[in-house]
């Protein structure tokens, strides 16, 4: 089958987020690692590992207390050169135009008609739809498609939560517990990791999430109060002598599904091939639930088309 991918961003990868910071600096600011449960990720990680694009980071986080690190055995694989590089691998060889928002979709006779950014018009026989629930819904309903009810209702009923998240470049040295990172979910900023120790950055560039209440809750703060408190969790960190350089603050509307679809695509119903996926299906969530997600959709579609 011929398949045109379509891509709002510059470049590929979404929430596998990776940023340039000054000279030689880099910053995980999505995704910071991604964990395996199943043995279809699992395959593709063996490959992965052999070739040296991804790597373990570690199998547990400290919370930042005493007890410097809490193992669970179980492996964060980060990526060589940042997250963002496993989506560019995935990438590889496909054809993606880049840097073309949907703006709408139109159910034809055929299948589909897509009006991109650039004014320009995709046709297929089928489609699917991977952002954000909430970002797909809204287009959806700008569209003017009309779901089925019971589709409609499952879809509403997958919640995202935001992330402000804080790139801190650091004058002088860091010491978060090994591998690099803390992650204490009774903490309103509960993950605080270092690029550098993390592998993928030559500058001291620290990362900072806080979780999705305490960024619902300051999201329209100022710029400046955000910056603030999301620096507060770097400051225990810093060696002596060093000092936070800069902070980029970056928010994430939808970053992690709260609630998910417990199958891993979803096949509208009535309609031309529609099949809607992304990390809100499946009940993993998370990059793992992405990619089988994204399998599942790719399955779906070619039975829908053989009908
Ligand atoms: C701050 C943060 C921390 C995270 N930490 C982890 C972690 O440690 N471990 C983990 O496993 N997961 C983590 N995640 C979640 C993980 O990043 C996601 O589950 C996964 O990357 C989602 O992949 P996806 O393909 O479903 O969605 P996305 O990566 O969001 O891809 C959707 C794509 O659709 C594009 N798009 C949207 N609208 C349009 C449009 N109208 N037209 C064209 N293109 C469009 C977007 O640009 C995007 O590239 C984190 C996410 C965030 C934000």
């Amino acid at each position: 089958m011929s398949v045109g991918l379509i891509e709002s961003g510059r470049s590929v990868g979404g929430r596998l987020a990776t940023r340039r910071v000054g000279d030689g600096g880099l910053a995980d600011h999505g995704a910071q690692f991604f964990t395996v449960r199943g043995e279809t990720l699992q395959k593709h990680v063996e490959k992965w590992l052999a070739l040296d694009l991804v790597y373990i980071w570690g199998t547990g986080w400290s919370d930042g207390s005493v007890k410097r690190t809490a193992g669970d055995g179980h492996p964060r694989y980060a990526t060589r050169g940042g997250m963002n590089k496993l989506a560019k691998h995935l990438a590889g060889g496909l054809d993606i135009m880049l840097d073309r928002r949907i703006l709408s979709l139109r159910q034809t006779a055929d299948g589909w008609t897509l009006e991109d950014s650039e004014g320009d018009m995709h046709e297929g026989a089928g489609l699917i739809l991977t952002p954000p629930m909430p970002e797909t819904l809204a287009l959806l309903a700008r569209s003017g498609v009309d779901l089925h009810a019971e589709d409609l209702a499952d879809l509403r009923r997958i919640r995202f939560g935001p992330c402000l998240c804080g790139i801190h470049e650091i004058d002088g040295e860091v010491e978060l517990p090994e591998p690099g990172a803390v992650q204490n979910f009774q903490s309103d900023i509960y993950w605080v990791a270092d690029n550098e120790a993390k592998g993928i950055s030559q500058m001291t560039i620290v990362t900072s999430h806080a979780n999705a209440k305490f960024s619902r809750q300051n999201w329209d703060a100022s710029e400046e109060d955000i910056v603030r408190e999301l620096e507060s969790a770097v400051l225990p960190y810093l060696c002596a002598g060093a000092k936070i350089a800069h902070t980029q603050l970056k928010k994430w509307r939808h970053s992690v599904p709260l609630t998910t679809h417990p199958h891993e695509c979803l096949l509208a119903r009535d309609l031309p091939p529609l099949v809607f996926a992304g990390d809100a299906f499946g009940g993993r969530g998370r990059v793992e639930g992405a990619f089988m997600s994204g399998i599942a959709a790719g399955k779906t579609m070619v039975d829908a088309l053989k009908l």
